[in-house]
């Protein structure tokens, strides 16, 4: 079968008109492969596709936007994700739209492997107050990340000479890069929609302050969480980012460091399984760690009247609550980790009679967040980063599974 690719295919059980599974002479089940383009899959929502890009390419307007819808027809045509790639790459080049249209693949970390993608499709209009603040975010950004655990104040041997702006492509980073938020989807996560697991007494601080926690964790996980930290590696073959006479000291053994990425072994081969897992829960608690400093609280809401310390409290509420609901959706059966974070659950048996209502709500202690919750997420930050960077992959994963490894006391919570 030609263009076969994680990206693009999908295995499904075979079934028969009545829905049942369909077995070889051995029981065992027979699953197809499914590959998206029209030649192989003429009937679904990918034929749409086809023809809407085939609509737009004569209103592309100038020939790079063309080239763009050009070669994404021909992907959506043979299923060939190298030519997706090429028009990736055109859309990259494409830096000043103010309808931002796009399809392709996203979010590899919703599956349990971390290799397949979602196909997307959307079309955006630009708000550019957001890219002053953005910008603003960008400028100031060398300054945040010194107060970063494994700086602290001056830079290690464990972070970039120069803040780069993150590269959210799985391309080479020459090609550029683009940043995308919707703020209408965001809107539409508002607080009021997403109350569960939250106590009474904290729904109106909750609905208050959720749009602006969710703003700063968004804009300060995206451009720090996912624009710093350097890795030690070899740059071109005999060449290291990092003094092999003179290696940096690891600040959690104490002992020069003794592991890197080759070019034999880059980063994409490390941390296999949870790799797109770990360094989201690392930017995410970049974000929240960094929320707290004065320095970006100036830059991103500069005019708030807002109290910051409960915008803070409340992003850590949700980031409780988010990983109560990811329990929601983990599969006892695949052992996929949930990016469930532990946190202080309450089991509430408030209900009346021979049937009690439970439900599970989380308390926070406010007093806490900046003496106990803001060190241990700096601890927790510190020894992430750290093992990213020096390929510690046992140190690494034991952390990252003892975070989001579910336990029983968890799967009664699901239940
Ligand atoms: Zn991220």
């Amino acid at each position: 079968m030609p263009h076969l690719s994680p990206r693009n295919t999908r295995l499904q059980r075979k079934t028969t008109a009545e829905g049942a599974a369909v077995e070889d002479e051995n029981h065992v089940p027979i699953f197809e492969v499914l590959v998206a383009s029209i030649d192989r899959d003429p009937a679904t929502a990918v034929k749409r596709v086809h023809n809407g890009i085939l609509r737009a390419i004569p209103l592309a307007g100038t020939e790079t936007r063309k080239s763009y819808q050009t070669k994404l027809l021909a992907f959506i045509q043979s299923g060939d994700v190298e030519m997706h790639k090429l028009a990736a790459i055109d859309w990259l080049s494409d830096a000043r739209l103010v309808v931002e249209t796009w399809a392709g693949f996203l979010e590899p970390g919703r599956d349990p492997s971390g290799v397949r993608c979602e196909f997307r499709t959307l079309v955006a209009v630009k708000d550019r107050s957001w890219e002053r603040i953005f910008s603003g975010l960008a400028a100031g950004a060398e300054q945040l990340i010194l107060q970063l655990p494994w700086n602290a104040g001056r830079k290690s041997p464990f972070e970039l000479d120069t803040f780069v702006l993150p590269d959210l492509s799985a391309l080479n980073p020459k090609y550029g890069y683009k940043n995308l938020t919707f703020t209408n989807r965001a809107k539409a996560n508002s607080a009021v929609a997403d109350q569960d697991y939250i106590v009474d007494k904290d729904v109106a601080s909750y609905e208050k302050h959720f749009d602006m926690s969710f703003f700063f964790q968004l804009a300060l996980h995206e451009m720090l969480g996912h624009g710093c930290g350097e890795l030690c590696r070899e740059t071109a073959p005999g060449q290291f980012n990092f003094d092999p006479a003179d290696m940096p000291v690891n600040p959690l053994t104490n002992e020069p460091v003794n592991s890197w990425y080759s070019l034999s072994h880059p980063p994409e081969a490390a941390f296999v399984g949870i790799a797109t897992g770990y360094v989201e829960c690392l930017a995410e608690g970049i974000g929240l760690y960094i929320m707290s400093s004065e320095g970006a609280q100036k830059i991103l809401a500069p005019h708030t009247e807002l109290d910051m310390d409960e915008v803070i409290y409340n992003a850590y509420l949700s980031i409780a609550r988010v990983g109560l609901r990811a329990l929601r959706s983990y599969d006892s059966r695949s052992q996929v980790p949930s990016g469930t974070a532990k946190v202080e659950v309450h089991l509430d048996n408030s209900g009346v009679g021979s049937q009690p209502r439970r439900s599970l709500k989380v308390t926070l202690d406010r007093s806490k967040i900046k003496t106990v919750g803001h060190q241990a997420l700096g601890d927790l930050i510190f020894k992430l980063q750290i093992c990213r960077s020096i390929k510690d992959v046992a140190r690494g994963t034991a952390i990252f599974m003892d975070l989001t490894t579910v336990s029983d006391k968890e799967l009664l919570w699901k239940e």
